[in-house]
């Protein structure tokens, strides 16, 4: 595989991060072209928590096994449904998510920006359920906030991006989430699958495994404490 290289040389990269499963083998990608870099993790949007939670300390495990900086943003979700409101009903792709992607780009930025990174990206492009342009357009838009400051619009895909995405999420045996992240995109998930006679989704149940059976590996998924119930 190719090594990659940091844009307009550039040289310390802030890597947003939404989940272990999409991280994972840009993070091995990265550590290997010796680039470096710090995870930034601030997804707000993620519901309800006990899902933020799990994506989160996934994400942070894999991250400490390799030496990686992790930082560990805010849980801010009331500002996320300010923010939304009146977009419950947008279809994935449209108008709510192109608000989602800016407040956790924006963010990101400005933490890069007064913590001397020259260059911002997201793993968020992996997915082949997201509009990489959309994607793009939110992280250059925060970038263009600040002096200096840009964004790697560089397609996680290529290469096989995607495919070694799923391998190394079954390497690790990483948490499967199963829907974008917004308690609206948990709602129209379920909506599907009930047409498609297929059973709701349950929180925490699903990890990639090599095998075709469900996950046999010793992880707990995350409990959260009564208080927070
Ligand atoms: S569907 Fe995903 S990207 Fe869109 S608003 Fe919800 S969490 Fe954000």
């Amino acid at each position: 595989m190719n090594k990659l290289s940091l844009p307009s040389n550039k040289h310390k990269l802030l890597l947003h991060s939404c989940c272990a499963p999409c991280s994972g083998d840009i993070m091995k990608r990265l550590i290997d072209s010796n680039i470096c870099f710090t995870v930034y993790f601030y997804n707000p949007n993620i519901h309800p928590y006990e899902e933020y939670m799990l994506r989160k300390e996934e994400n942070m495990a894999f991250a400490n096994n390799n030496g990686i900086p992790f930082i560990d943003a805010d849980y801010n979700p009331r500002k996320w449904f300010e923010l939304t409101k009146n977009m419950e009903w947008e279809p994935e792709r449209g108008k709510r998510c192109s608000t989602c992607f800016d407040m956790r780009f924006v963010k990101t930025a400005e933490y890069a920006y007064k913590n001397n990174f020259d260059v911002i990206s997201s793993t968020l492009g992996i997915s082949r359920w997201k509009d990489m342009s959309q994607i793009n357009r939110s992280g250059e838009y925060a970038a263009s906030k600040y002096p200096e400051l840009i964004y790697w619009t560089f397609n996680w895909r290529k290469e096989n991006g995607s495919l070694n995405m799923i391998e190394t999420s079954k390497d690790e045996q990483f948490y499967m989430q199963e829907y974008c992240g917004c308690v609206y995109s948990l709602r129209d998930t379920n909506i599907w699958r009930r047409k498609n006679n297929r059973p709701k989704i349950i929180i925490g149940e699903k990890y990639y495994s090599h095998s075709n059976k469900k996950s046999t590996n010793n992880k707990k998924p995350y409990q959260a404490e009564p208080s927070k119930k």
